[in-house]
């Protein structure tokens, strides 16, 4: 089959690859229909992430028809259209009877290496690093989805794959944002970061009650698609505006309820900062350029809830923790429980209360993924997201 590989720095390549398999019996092969890029591949595609191999079949947002199943997923049959959640979970587990699917105990093979980085390891990905399990991804013709019997939802009627596409991660990683946020009717909520992920969080906390929503970057169509489409108040050019002095006058000198970063390690700045960073990241002595998490903390009023669902990797320096401390606040943080959200958000699209299409700005074959990842790294001709099509 022909599948998107990494093939080392700044370099992916659709390549011959051997059609996946069943290898347990809850794994289900899905001939993929849709599938997307997102910010998290750009780290990889950036070098950002360890353990990744040349060859490695990338992506994590996909979705397509079931063709095969193992006699443990009763559940699905060949024809079914699903969606499949980006982190991959068994159901069973301590963290996952409590929702946590995305901290699944039992799904990355290769936990000893994640614990290594991280003390404790996370749930596997779909094409995401060997740290992370080792998964083939969904920038492909078929891919094999381990737990099949828990994880993809089943798509019922003729409802088109880009209205539901995104539920496989960037729809429930923005609601999950704004669900950290516990906001109460008249709460502002600061977004940093007004890429795919920004703006699932900007319309979930709309969603959620939220009074104003303030969104944070620095491209104007990103900011444009934030008001027109997502429902943000007010923005934000932080290139030609202070945040921190904005932020302060569009809520009295309070600060914003809670902020939420969904900008994760590769932030950029006009500030002497964003040059330290530039320099310790290259050199491999910080992994993260953590410009949005430190300014929503700062910015963040007493007492309020910092969400962070912008990706890290590993180690950040200057993190204003005493400003953490001292004025009481709470950070929440997570990838995506996908798994959780599914049916909730499926209903609110159901219903008519959002079009996650939306966010959608370019559509391809997969044979053209080496330049849907160009064009989504450098946002050339406007790229906000990139849908191809196997
Ligand atoms: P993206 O790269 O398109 O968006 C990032 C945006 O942040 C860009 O528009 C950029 O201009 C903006 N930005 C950079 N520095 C900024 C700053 N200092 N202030 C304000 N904005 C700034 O990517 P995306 O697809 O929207 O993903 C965003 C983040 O969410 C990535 O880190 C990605 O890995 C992460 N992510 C997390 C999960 C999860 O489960 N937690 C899931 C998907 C993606
Ligand atoms: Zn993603
Ligand atoms: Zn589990």
């Amino acid at each position: 089959m022909r599948a998107n590989c990494w093939t080392g720095r700044n370099s992916v390549d659709v390549l011959d690859v051997p059609d996946p398999k069943i290898l347990n019996s809850r794994d289900a092969i899905v001939k993929i229909t849709s599938t997307a890029i997102c910010g998290s591949d750009l780290h990889l595609y950036n070098g950002y992430i360890p353990t990744m191999q040349k060859g490695d079949v990338l992506g994590h947002e996909f979705m397509g028809e079931v063709v095969e199943t193992g006699s443990g997923v009763p559940n699905l049959s060949e024809g079914d259209r699903v969606v499949v959640p980006f982190p991959i979970a068994c159901g069973a587990c301590n963290a996952c009877e409590r929702g946590l699917t995305s901290v699944c105990e039992n799904s990355n093979p290769n936990a000893g290496i994640a614990e290594k980085f991280m003390g404790h390891s996370p749930s596997g990905i779909f094409g995401y690093s060997h740290m992370l399990g080792g998964f083939a991804g969904g920038q492909a013709e078929y891919v094999r989805v381990p737990f099949a019997d828990i994880g993809p939802l089943k798509i019922e009627g003729d409802i088109p794959d880009e209205k539901v596409l995104f539920l496989s991660d960037i729809f429930p990683t923005g609601y999950m944002g704004a669900d950290m946020c516990d906001i109460s009717p008249g709460d502002v909520v600061a977004v940093w970061g007004a890429g795919p992920v920004g703006q699932f969080a900007i319309a979930s906390a709309r969603l959620l009650g939220a009074e104003r929503v303030i969104a944070i970057d620095r491209f104007p169509e990103r900011l444009d698609m934030a008001a027109s489409k997502a429902g943000a108040t007010d923005v934000i050019n932080y290139t030609e505006t202070s945040v921190l002095e904005a932020l302060q006058e569009l809520t009295a000198g309070r600060g914003p309820d809670a902020c939420i970063d969904s900008v994760g390690l590769e932030g950029h700045a006009a500030s002497p900062l964003y040059a330290y960073d530039r320099v310790k990241q290259a050199a491999r002595m910080e992994t993260e350029r953590p410009v949005a998490l430190r300014e929503a903390i700062l910015a963040c009023r007493n007492g309020g809830i910092v969400s962070v669902i912008g990706v890290y990797g590993g180690l950040a320096d200057k993190v204003p923790l005493g400003a953490f401390m001292n004025r009481s606040l709470t950070m929440r943080t997570g990838q995506a429980h996908v798994h959780r959200y599914l049916k909730p958000l499926m209903e609110r699209i159901e219903k008519g209360e959002i079009d996650p299409s939306f966010v959608i700005t370019h559509r391809m074959p997969l044979d053209e993924a080496p330049r849907g990842y160009e064009m989504f790294k450098n946002k050339e001709d406007g790229c906000i997201k990139v849908v191809l099509s196997p």
